[in-house]
């Protein structure tokens, strides 16, 4: 047993940084949280500027050795990560269940999807390549894909094992060298991964884990000079601060935003399915998913059996503490809990089917829960319909056109993903054409963790792509040599 995410030498509970391959701590620390209590976890190193330079000092010392080794090196030590990361895997599932709140079972499989990460993009670096171009038979022509040195990662709470996965493996196993700050809720199993990369044989500095609060840490690994690239995930809002930070140093960015992602149910959909699968991925990490289903477009002929099918899923739904596995753990802390509270009672002249309220589990006075709500009658220009709300409610508006489902779809400003409900096949098609998403789904929703297919949004959503082999071309930038024979 190796992941001993906050036990320092000392003994204390303080989650430190990782970096340059040891723990690293700083002078001050804030309290981590547990979700399903109120009760703290311990305390977490609070990094400043120093510690985002210590790490990309080191990041950038380790880049000239790690950016010379082979493919072949590169894939054998990611796989051998991933190893680790599988034999590792229950730990790391309760740490991020008491981090985030989130089911465990939900998080042996973020854990299982983290290892994923390292054994797919230890696989495809080895058969990533340049082209030969030919312009002329008296030049020879080709094109390298080449690392670009530092890479930043700022991830959200939500997936913290999965966001970690899908930055740090592509970024190294294309040579690059990656200083990540985690979410401030959710530090630990970042260190943990971190330690494991160490432990897997990566070199010092290859993989650095900088604890913090966003606009400390965050704020200055996005303003740091020695970064070549920045991958973000969480808010729009934020996103656009580190949009400004690449622009302002010329480094390119990938951003993974919010998203108001809609099901369209159509009439001749099969609607037990359509129920059973957006009741599903609503309550899926409390309704905290980027990707989250979080509007209901529904024919106005299946509206009444959609809803009451639902809301016969959400009435059975347990509701309890992460580490207990319920169906529906607590929201990431009592924040998320009061702004998902708002946005309910933001919701006045609709009609709540059920839920709509906070929840108290029995015996537990302190946790960010709220019930599975169903909301009816959304106007589709309410901010309930036009914002990411991120909790498990699900919002309804009913449509009789295949125009107007269309345009309620591409109605808010984010373009995340989409899923169409019918069974036919060239409306399926035609509709998946039209809604703007990064990725549309028909009659199904997700793809687990989706390691492989590419993922990112249009609109406020963000831009740029990560996961799948694209995600290598993030990480790179091309060089054509032209040699005249
Ligand atoms: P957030 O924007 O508040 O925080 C995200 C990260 O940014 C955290 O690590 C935080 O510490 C850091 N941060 C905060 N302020 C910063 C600053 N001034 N400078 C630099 N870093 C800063 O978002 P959140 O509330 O943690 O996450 C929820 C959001 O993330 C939702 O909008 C959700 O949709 C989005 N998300 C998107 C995806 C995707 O792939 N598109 C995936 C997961 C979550």
């Amino acid at each position: 047993m190796t992941v001993s995410p906050t036990a320092s030498p000392a003994g204390e509970r303080v989650t430190k940084s990782f970096i340059d391959g040891a723990p690293v701590s700083s002078a001050q620390t804030y309290p981590n949280i547990d979700p399903s209590t109120g009760a703290t976890l311990g305390e977490v190193a609070r990094a400043g500027e120093a510690e985002i330079d210590q790490a990309v000092t080191a990041a950038r010392r380790a880049s000239r050795a790690w950016r010379a080794t082979t493919p072949e090196q590169r894939s054998e030590l990611l796989s051998r990560l991933a190893g680790l990361i599988d034999a590792e895997g229950e730990t790391l599932a309760r740490l991020e269940s008491e981090d985030s709140g989130k089911p465990l079972s939900q998080a042996r499989n973020d854990a299982r999807v983290c290892a994923r990460y390292f054994r797919f993009y230890s696989h495809v670096i080895e058969s990533y390549y340049g082209l030969s171009i030919p312009l002329r038979p008296d030049l020879h022509v080709y094109t390298r894909r080449e690392p670009l040195g530092v890479t930043g990662h700022i991830v959200a709470w939500n997936y913290p094992m999965q966001l970690f996965g899908r930055a740090v493996a592509p970024a190294i196993a294309t040579g690059n060298c990656a200083v990540l700050k985690p979410a401030d809720e959710t530090p630990r199993t970042a260190v943990c991964l971190a330690r494991l990369a160490a432990e897997a044989g990566l070199p010092p500095g290859v993989v650095n884990v900088v604890t913090g609060l966003g606009p400390e840490a965050g704020a200055a690994l996005a303003a740091h000079p020695g970064v070549d690239h920045l991958s973000f995930v969480g808010s729009t809002e934020v996103g656009s601060l580190i949009a400004g930070a690449a622009a302002r140093r010329v480094v390119p960015v990938t951003l993974e935003l919010g998203g108001k992602s809609a099901h369209l149910v159509f009439a001749d959909a099969d609607v037990e399915r359509a129920a059973a699968t957006a009741a599903a991925v609503i309550l899926q990490n409390a309704g905290q998913t980027c990707s989250a289903g979080s509007r209901l477009l529904v024919h106005e002929r299946v509206h009444d059996e959609l809803l009451r099918r639902i809301a016969d899923r959400f009435a059975t739904v347990s509701i309890g503490p992460g580490v207990a596995d319920p169906d529906l753990g607590p929201l990431v802390s009592r924040k998320q809990q009061d702004r998902v509270r708002g946005y309910v009672e933001s919701a006045r002249g609709a009609d709540i089917v059920c839920g709509g309220t906070v929840a108290e589990p029995e015996g537990i006075a302190g946790g960010a829960y709220f019930t599975p709500t169903l909301i009816d009658g959304v106007d589709p220009a309410a901010p309930i319909a036009r914002e990411e709300i991120f909790g498990p409610v699900l919002t309804v508006t009913t449509f009789s056109t295949e125009d107007e489902a269309v345009a309620l779809a591409n109605g808010t400003d984010y373009a995340l993903i989409g899923a169409v409900w019918t069974r036919d096949l060239a409306r399926a098609h035609r509709v998946a054409a039209q809604v703007d998403g990064g990725q549309i789904y028909v009659n199904t929703y997700g793809a687990g963790g989706g390691v492989e297919l590419p993922f990112g949004g249009f609109r406020k959503s963000g831009y740029g792509r990560e996961k799948g082999i694209e995600a290598l071309d993030a990480y790179t930038a091309t060089k054509t040599i032209v040699v005249q024979l």
